[in-house]
């Protein structure tokens, strides 16, 4: 991986400086400094040996049918109570409370950006905060799951509890979806940050930004990095740090 040099982080100060509707597309790259491991790094999710692959288990006919092992998986792997957010998270929320900073769009569920104070974050994949009883409705914290017993239940009526998560086979939500083109469509700068840029249809929703400054920040190569206006490659978090809000 080459080193950030003073350079790129002044060049990337300079677009930040002249922008006014920043948005920040991330993925599973920006939580792992956090100590959240992504899917798709040699230390990723995919690369650890489970007895079924995770796009399997994380998927909505596994969810249905292997419950148990569904929910072993998420324990172990997914609900991450524990983790705080990284320097990433926090120069993200600073920006838009100086009002550079339009929307974050996030294909993470695990709720660090609104932890450091960011407001208006679209959660593309859904969030572990949110639980939903599938037979009356009901919602539970990301506690209630981690405290229950393995599969949880809902105490009103005894119905299973899903996480409001997007699993594999199942639609994105069309509400957060159109919120995230037009955000992105209208921003002025668009900083890509800590995603492989490989799950779609999350991934495609990049195609909406109009504008001239795309930032590609992320720590391996992307297919992608050939139309970014600039190109970063290392760790978010110590990246954002360097910047200054003003
Ligand atoms: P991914 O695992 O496919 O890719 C992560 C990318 O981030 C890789 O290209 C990696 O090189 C890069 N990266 C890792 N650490 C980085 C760092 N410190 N700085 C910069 N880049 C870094 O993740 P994805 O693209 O988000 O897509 C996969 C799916 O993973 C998403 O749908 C998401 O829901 C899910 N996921 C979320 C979490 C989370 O909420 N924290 C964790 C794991 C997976």
């Amino acid at each position: 991986m080459e080193k950030i040099n003073r350079a790129d982080i002044e060049k990337l100060q300079n677009m930040i400086d002249e922008s006014n509707r920043i948005v920040f597309f991330g993925g599973a790259g920006v939580s792992t400094e956090s100590g959240i491991p992504d899917f798709r790094s040699v230390d990723g999710l995919y690369h650890q040996k489970y007895d079924y692959p995770p796009e399997t288990i994380l998927s909505h006919t596994f969810f249905v049918h292997h419950t148990e092992e569904f929910y072993r998986f998420y324990h172990d792997k997914m609900l991450c109570l524990d983790a705080k957010p990284n320097d990433a998270h926090k120069k993200l929320a600073e920006l838009e409370q100086a009002g550079k900073l339009s929307a974050i769009v996030t294909q993470n569920i695990d709720g660090l950006h609104q932890m450091a104070g960011s407001r208006k974050v679209l959660e593309l994949h859904g969030s572990i905060h949110r639980n939903f009883c599938q037979k009356c409705g009901a919602q539970y914290d990301a506690q209630y799951i981690k405290k229950g017993s393995l599969i949880p239940r809902c105490q009103k009526c005894g119905g299973l509890i899903k996480p409001d998560v997007v699993l594999y086979e199942e639609c994105l939500d069309d509400h957060v979806m159109s919120e995230a083109i037009c955000e992105i469509s209208q921003a002025d700068l668009l900083i890509i940050g800590g995603t492989s840029l490989v799950v779609y249809p999350a991934a495609g929703l990049i195609h909406y930004y109009r504008g001239k400054k795309l930032v590609l920040i992320n720590k391996s190569a992307t297919s992608q990095d050939r139309n970014a206006d600039f190109v970063m490659q290392g760790k978010i978090g110590e990246i954002l740090k360097q910047i200054k809000v003003r």
